[in-house]
This record gives structure tokens, sequence and C-alpha cells, in this order.
């Protein structure tokens, strides 16, 4: 049996309701990492409630998906304190006390830009290119050019921002990959991945423009990746809850999503919650 945690980015939208209710339909819990602005939204905040009730973990997006290396630690503060309160909002309302305090960076950019997501000298050297395919997948990537010392200080002042805020790192226990354990990706407090489904290639933003075009093409990175398929470890799944605007020519992402969490329950994934220790 394969373990793997669902984490979704970038919602809540127009989708949102349908998303929660599949989730449901197959006792699959997830956490959604939710873009700020997007809450704000009158008509999408009811639905992040609505998922509250129904079992779904809420976690911080940061409010405009901007990329902290460009914003800089007190934007990016900001940002974050100001989805949480939000998420807090709607914890109160779903009537539940306690909001956790989870965050993902957007683009996974923690500082440093993203291609820097983790510094690789502490990943070891077998593991590098499957790291490095994990986060650079067909990401904007502008320089290789190692981080400044700048954009260092930058990314450890936020992680030692979320402990003194009370932000904890995602409870995944059974996560133990060897580049896991033994590298940076362990010790982070801010949300990381093991595995990305790329579903964002086909969403609204993005659609077209990176290299895998249908969901056979997602399927097909789930059924061949080294190290998803291994029963040993726990996974970290990447997707997305982004689909608006619809474009009528495109299958939308939720039938996507569909299809490869229906995928990935029929080659034998069990879905876990994510349990406060
Ligand atoms: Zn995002």
């Amino acid at each position: 049996m394969k373990r793997a945690y669902l984490t979704f980015d970038d919602g809540p939208s127009s989708y949102t309701d349908r998303l929660v209710d599949f989730l449901c339909s197959k006792n699959v819990p997830a956490i959604f990492f939710v873009h700020g602005e997007n809450m704000m939204k009158e008509h999408y905040f009811p639905s992040i409630v609505r998922a509250i009730k129904k079992g779904i973990v809420i976690g911080n997006h940061s409010l405009n998906h901007n990329r902290a290396s460009e914003i800089g630690f007190e934007e990016q503060i900001r940002q974050i304190i100001e989805a949480q309160k939000l998420i807090d909002r709607a914890y109160h309302e779903a009537g539940r006390d306690h909001a956790p305090r989870y965050f993902r960076f957007p683009h996974l950019d923690r500082g440093c830009g993203n291609a820097h997501v983790i510094d690789m000298a502490t990943v070891e050297e077998q593991y590098r290119d499957y790291v490095r395919d994990l986060f650079w997948e067909g990401v904007r990537i502008e320089t290789k050019e190692p981080p400044t010392a700048g954009q260092i200080e930058l990314k450890n002042s936020l992680q030692k921002w979320f402990i003194q805020n009370g932000f904890k790192k995602l409870p995944t226990p059974g996560v133990i990959f060897p580049w896991w354990v033994n590298s940076e990706l362990s010790e982070a407090v801010d949300s990381l991945v093991t595995f990305s489904t790329s579903d964002w290639m086909m969403g609204p933003r993005h659609a077209g423009k990176g290299q895998l075009k249908t969901t056979d093409a997602l399927k097909n990175k789930i059924d061949t990746d080294p190290w998803l398929n291994r029963e040993d470890s726990a996974h970290i799944i990447l997707m997305h809850d982004d689909r608006d605007p619809a474009n009528e020519q495109r299958e939308d992402l939720l039938t996507i999503t569909e299809n490869l969490v229906n995928h990935m329950l029929n080659s034998n994934f069990t879905f876990l919650e994510f349990k406060e220790t």
C-alpha cells in the first residue's frame, strides 16, 4: 500500500465546493493552501467555511501569491498575517476555536528565488537530479546564480518568524526518503512537497505552456516516478485548485483532479490525515 498526503494550492475557486464533495465522497483527507485574495472574494469565502466543516485542513498560501525573494521580509510577513486573519475567521465561522498555522510559499519561493528552493548542498549527490526535477520541472527560473547573502538571510529570517509566530511544520509522519530526512527539506517549517502532479501545467494560467498537456501524461508521470511508487515512505503530493476563468474548450482542472485521485486510488494509494501532534 502506498501512502500519501494530499495538498491543494491556490484555492478557493468556483470549483472548491465540488472538489470538497469529491474528496469527501472518496474519504480522501486533504489540506488546502489558500490564496488570501481569492478568499476575500465574498462568494468564495463560504466555500472555505464549508470545507472546514467537512474536515478539510486549511493552510496559508499568502495574500497575493507574490514571490518572497521579490517582495522581501516585511511585505511577505504582512501577506501571511492578512491571509491568516481570513483563515482564522473561516475557522471561527465553522465553529472551530483554533485555526492551524501552516504555510506554503507561492511558487515555492522561500526567499532565495525559485531556482533555489533548498540548499542543494544539503542533499546527497545521488539524489540531486531527482530533487532538481521535483522543484524545477517547467518552472520559471530567471537565474541559476547562487543565492545572495541577503536572500539567504531573508530565508532564515522567515523560518525564524514562523517559529516565533506559532507556525508549524505540516505533520507528515512516515516521509522517510533519504533526500528528505537528511536535507533541508525536513528542517523547513514551511510546507514542502515530495511529488508534484504538474497539474498546474493544465490549469487556467499555464495551460499549454508546460511539457505535460494531457491527463494521460500526468497519469504517466505518477506511474513512472521512481520514488512515488515506493511503499517504504509516505508522500506529500501537490495539486491545485485554480480553475478560473473557465475555458470551455479545455478539460477543467476539477475533472483532471478527479481522474488523478481516482487513478491513484486504483493504483493502491491510501491518503493520510494531517494529525496535529
Ligand atoms: Zn500557488
